[in-house]
């Protein structure tokens, strides 16, 4: 008998009980079911860091195909335990592992879409392998993105199914083979997974979730990314004759303006955009890996120059009017020049703080505070990178962060906190709860 009970039959014995102070039934199931998850957790929790253990001593970097899928058949193994019925998306096409889906459907409350991924920035050959445990806390290659997080999730769904809340819920599982290096294109790769999340009403990204200062931390929004490259020309001579009319300023001076504007003139909040190379000269050769050669001498008036960049920014509209600010800028010209701007290169889309997202995370901090825990507030969407909630948010009330809490992610050393494990999926789990209802 909790506390709460025990006085409630105290003051029933004393009469005291009026109506007013009877707390309604559904209170009451409400505490009972925190009560089963809190329990279950804690029950669970040595297996949880078991659990843990075998996900990451099995690498699983996103172009180890084998290791990828060997991380999901164990994921697939657990959450069959748990009656999900599975399925695996092929992706040989693109070169990567399959994703792995699995669904159940009890008929109640919101279509839940739980999401995360089994692949690691760490590939075979990385000299970090080990998974090591040092008393509340453990090192191991994807402990804390996010093998520490699918096992936040794994738990909070043991502990739904302990209290009797699991049967009735409608979840999808999607568990992504190439979060660290998708599959190109991504509309071939995130097909199935935008699919799924057009006919969800919520979506729980399990990715880390952020502790500072004694505060914990979700987010409704995250930057996108994508790169662009300036090409300026100009017309080659001596360079004596630079600025005249029949020389033009050359592509070094162009180039130059075009960087400074940019430099001047494009910031604003959220944003950032940076140069990575730049080249001037004759015969420039630049491959995608980033290696470029040219030539020049001090006196010729460079007839090529070449730029290439990166630009983040946290919703769509804002990455469109920095791009056409961009194309302003660079159609400018200085005399005898001319330069063009394209994005190309990798690109991943901005996850948009909406107001559903925000909806979700204050629903989410609620079942928190159900479970005897802290508030969760919003992160600065700059605190967090690019990953796949971004291409589901367009459609559905998307939050991340829901997972493990560690430190030092896709660095050798990773950590994960141990304590927080059960924290986390006391949270998670009792959110699923309430949008199942
Ligand atoms: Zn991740």
């Amino acid at each position: 008998m909790t506390t709460r009970q025990a006085l409630l039959a105290l003051a029933i014995a004393l009469g005291l009980a009026g109506a007013a102070r009877v707390p309604p039934a559904w209170a009451d199931g409400a505490q009972r079911t925190a009560s089963a998850i809190s329990a279950a957790v804690d029950a669970e929790a040595p297996a949880a860091v078991d659990l843990l253990e075998r996900l990451t001593t099995q690498n699983s970097g996103s172009f180890n195909r084998t290791g990828v899928e060997a991380v999901g058949r164990m994921l697939e193994a657990e959450l069959k335990a748990l009656g999900f019925r599975t399925r695996w998306v092929p992706m040989d096409a693109i070169g990567r592992a399959p994703h792995l889906v699995a669904e159940r459907d009890g008929g109640h409350g919101q279509r839940l879409l739980l999401i995360g991924h089994m692949d690691t920035v760490f590939e075979p050959f990385h000299p970090f392998r080990k998974f090591t445990r040092n008393g509340d806390s453990a090192t191991g290659p994807g402990v804390n993105d996010m093998k520490g997080g699918l096992v936040v999730m794994l738990s909070a769904l043991k502990a739904l199914r302990a209290a009797g809340a699991l049967d009735e819920a409608r979840i999808t599982v999607f568990i992504t083979s190439d979060e660290e290096a998708p599959g190109e294109p991504v509309e071939q790769s995130r097909r199935e997974l935008v699919e799924i999340a057009k006919r969800s009403d919520a979506t729980l990204c399990f990715e880390s979730g952020i502790s500072r200062d004694g505060r914990d931390y979700a987010s409704i929004g995250r930057r996108g990314f994508t790169g662009w490259r300036v090409a300026s020309e100009g017309r080659p001579g001596h360079s004596g004759g630079i600025f005249s009319a029949q020389q033009g300023d050359g592509a070094a001076f162009e180039l130059s303006r075009v960087l400074s504007r940019f430099h001047d003139e494009l910031r604003e909040p959220n944003l950032t955009y940076n140069v990575g190379l730049m080249l001037g000269g004759a015969n420039i050769k630049l491959e995608d890996a980033g290696i470029g050669s040219v030539a020049g001498k001090a006196n010729i008036v460079p007839a090529e120059a070449q730029a290439i960049g990166d630009l983040r920014a946290l919703t769509p509209a804002q990455v469109e009017r920095v791009r056409q600010r961009m194309r302003e800028i660079v159609a400018a010209s200085l005399p005898g020049t001319t330069s063009t701007i394209s994005f190309e290169g990798a690109e991943y889309p901005p996850m948009e703080p909406t107001p559903r997202n925000a909806a979700l995370l204050a629903r989410y901090s609620e079942a928190s505070v159900a479970m005897g825990l802290p508030q969760v507030l919003t992160l600065d969407p700059l605190l967090r990178g690019a990953g796949d909630s971004a291409f589901v948010s367009p459609y559905v009330a998307t939050i991340t962060g829901l997972g493990a809490v560690g430190q030092g992610a896709h660095a050798a050393g990773e950590s994960v906190d141990l304590t927080r494990l059960p924290v986390q999926a006391r949270r998670a789990a009792m959110l699923i709860r309430m949008l199942s209802r």
